[in-house]
């Protein structure tokens, strides 16, 4: 099997859909929630606490696994998958991310020494070793890495850059795809393992209207398998994302899957993208705000947009509840423990309270984008969206 995109369903109201994406490690049915496993792990999670929690597919990331354990141990395995022993589709970024935001912030300037047309130039934080990371790098990696889904290599533009290194970030952008494009064709569209590899072209231009539909056009000019929306502004505020995305959702064709790499914005930032033509979307934060007690609960435990829907476990009127984080929640977290002996273990450090909140949360989403797919199906989507957010 290769790679297939197929739209279920659509929405009479929006441009929300439903449908399964095909890969040569299995389905996926979308809208879906990628949890972000960095280093080849969703960060206190093994592969059977995901299978647990019913996930499909996770996002790993090439600047982080290229260092370490490097390409060497990688390639022992014939790539993440057989190395984290997870049976399901994996996607890796292209390191764009990491390059561009980690060069901005100041601390970072012996790491991130230049970026260039050829590539970014920057130290290993393990040995100080020098590396060019240039789109012939990025999909050489990942080729290695041998996920389903790959990204070209991009300069994300935003984390304050001024306007010019924008318009850079923007014009360099598409010509590191045409090259990612060039190097994804010279490893035959195949991973290290011999399965074929997906490659997303990435949608940059921030907030400008035009930037952003010349950069979708030219990927969609392109023969690249997916679409991937990048940038500042698919973050943290749920109403920057679905202005960013208002832009182009009328252009994005049935024909590809449209992934949002770092969506955030909690459960209200998923309706708003979803509705906007989003199948798929990365976000690490979910796994992070379990590990400081941040957990999530459902419009029925009185979760609404004024809360964000989560509730922070830490806070003492917890400390003697007998009651499950949610009491609508599907989740093995739920099933078995209380709120106060949660509270106690993420208060204490107890590691096991990372293990518990993460997987309640990565099943929350799963249980969220579950109940959004159903309803895409059942011609509901609407009546749920404004029965989560109104
Ligand atoms: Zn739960």
């Amino acid at each position: 099997m290769q790679f297939e995109f197929k739209v279920e369903k659509k929405d009479k109201k929006s441009k929300a859909r439903a449908g399964i994406i095909l890969t040569p490690h299995g389905k996926i049915e979308t809208p879906c929630f990628s949890p972000v496993a960095t280093k080849a792990s969703v960060k206190a999670l093994d592969t059977f606490d995901l299978e647990k929690c019913k996930t499909q597919i996770i996002l790993a990331n090439t600047y982080h696994l290229f260092l370490s354990p490097g390409l060497e141990v990688i390639e022992k395995f014939k790539g993440i998958q057989k190395f984290m022993n997870f049976s399901g589709p994996t996607i890796t970024d292209s390191g764009g991310y990491q390059i561009s935001f980690l060069w901005k912030r100041k601390e970072n300037k012996a790491l991130f020494l230049k970026i260039t047309n050829l590539g970014a130039y920057f130290r290993s934080y393990i040995d100080g070793e020098m590396y060019l990371l240039s789109p012939e790098k990025s999909i050489e990696i990942q080729h290695v890495l041998s996920a389903d889904i790959v990204m070209a290599l991009d300069q994300p533009m935003g984390f304050g850059f001024s306007k010019k290194e924008n318009e850079e970030a923007f014009r360099r952008t598409l010509l590191w795809e045409e090259r990612s494009l060039k190097a994804w064709d010279k490893f035959k569209r195949k991973s290290l393992a011999g399965n074929f590899q997906a490659l997303f072209g990435i949608v940059q231009g921030q907030l400008d209207k035009k930037r952003r539909i010349q950069s979708l056009k030219f990927v969609l000019s392109n023969d690249f398998s997916g679409i991937a929306i990048g940038g500042e502004s698919i973050g943290k505020d749920p109403i920057l994302t679905s202005t960013t995305l208002d832009s182009i959702s009328h252009l994005l064709p049935d024909k590809k899957p449209v992934h949002a790499l770092g969506l955030g914005g909690g459960p209200e930032g998923v309706f708003l993208a979803i509705e906007k033509g989003i199948d798929i979307f990365d976000n690490s934060s979910v796994t992070r705000m379990a590990r400081s007690g941040l957990v999530f609960i459902f419009p029925e435990d009185g979760g609404n947009t004024k809360n964000k829907f989560r509730i922070d476990i830490k806070k003492s009127k917890y400390a003697k509840e007998k009651k499950s984080i949610s009491k609508v929640c599907l989740c093995f977290t739920c099933q078995n423990f209380s709120k106060a002996y949660i509270r106690h273990l993420i208060v204490s450090k107890e590691i096991l309270g990372a293990r518990l909140a993460t997987i309640h949360n990565v099943s929350f989403y799963h249980q969220l984008l579950g109940k959004i797919r159903s309803a895409i199906i059942n011609n509901e989507f609407v009546y749920l969206k404004n029965y989560w957010l109104l």
